[in-house]
């Protein structure tokens, strides 16, 4: 048994051979024309095409192809609601890509997707409730609830990122202040990592202004994690303001949904227990149950940016 999966992002077009023990076997990719037209299915099916003749199958031989795409994705009319970064607006993409394919296609939101792959194949795997968040440019949220993906009565639901943290806080890109993903992004930690960085300019000599060449053009999500490692007090100090905010709304899921297993994936995600050995001890103290045996297990995302492939994958499973 063969399975398809495409992740549609806001940069390439990713596809994947999945087999039956939900390993890639074979891949294609494009780069997305933004903005997106019908041109985009052309891609699509182009890629996909290539993928299947990369594995030495056929398109006959997978049920169906699923693909992964950005904004609200209406999996039961097959229609893209929004999709602001794809520029696409009420697009038919499921039913145009069916017809270009001759194959069934079905349809997720992208970080849907991904916590879908975690849940059938990688961190995720074995739980009924479960949840995956990606500390990447956005904090992206996906629940899985006993074994499938939850996202409201309009497929709109499950944006944990947009939950806000702070009443008034830091302006996001969905229109709201404070918004989790406002303080937890990789977005953010750099936004924070410069600020303090600018409230300490004259103390050049120290390993963050080292580490950064002076410049705050070469700030990443790691420069403060490396300067901690350093010893400098500055790097701590924004690590652990970065953890807070990081743990506040790790809790807030938590304490909504007391899933099994909450994975977090995305580029942040590489500190492994550097991050996760401290968000753990910060998400206790704010977490009901804490005298209850079971608690959420708070562990890395496995699949990294292959989740999004296979979850696509394996969506009519
Ligand atoms: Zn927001």
């Amino acid at each position: 048994m063969y399975y398809l999966g495409i992740d549609l992002g806001g940069t390439n077009i990713a596809v994947g051979v999945v087999d039956d023990s939900y390993q890639i076997i074979a891949r294609a990719k494009r780069k997305t024309r933004i903005p997106c037209d019908e041109g985009l299915i052309d891609d699509l099916a182009a890629a996909a095409r290539e993928a299947v003749e990369n594995a030495g199958i056929s398109m006959d031989d997978v049920p169906w192809v699923g693909v992964g795409c950005p904004g609200t994705v209406n999996r039961a009319t097959g229609i893209v609601e929004y999709a602001n970064n794809l520029y696409l607006n009420n697009f038919h993409l499921r039913d145009l890509l069916q017809e270009k394919l001759g194959r069934p296609v079905i349809i997720e939101n992208d970080a849907n997707a991904a916590a879908y792959g975690e849940y059938k194949a990688g961190a995720l795997k074995g739980s009924d409730n479960a949840i995956a968040i990606t500390l990447g440019t956005g904090v992206g949220g996906g629940i899985i609830i006993h074994g499938q993906v939850y996202s409201g009565s309009n497929f709109a639901g499950g944006e944990l990122g947009h939950s806000v943290i702070v009443c008034g806080g830091a302006s996001c890109t969905c229109g709201r202040k404070g918004c989790w993903e406002a303080y937890s992004s990789a977005t953010a930690l750099i936004r924070m990592t410069r600020e303090a960085m600018a409230a300490h300019a004259d103390k050049k000599d120290t390993p963050i202004w080292e580490i950064t060449g002076g410049s705050f053009d070469t700030v990443d999500g790691r420069t403060a994690f490396d300067a901690m490692r350093k010893g400098d007090p500055l790097g701590k100090e924004v690590v652990d303001k970065y953890l807070s905010y990081l743990a506040c709304g790790v809790a807030n899921c938590i304490n909504v949904f007391q899933p099994d297993i909450l994975c977090i994936g995305g580029g942040i995600s590489n500190e492994g227990e550097n991050l996760l050995a401290p968000l753990r001890e910060l998400v206790k103290k704010e977490t009901y149950n804490t005298n209850g045996s079971k608690q959420t297990q708070i562990c890395r995302a496995q699949l990294g940016n292959d989740a999004g492939i296979i979850g696509a994958a394996l969506l009519g499973e």
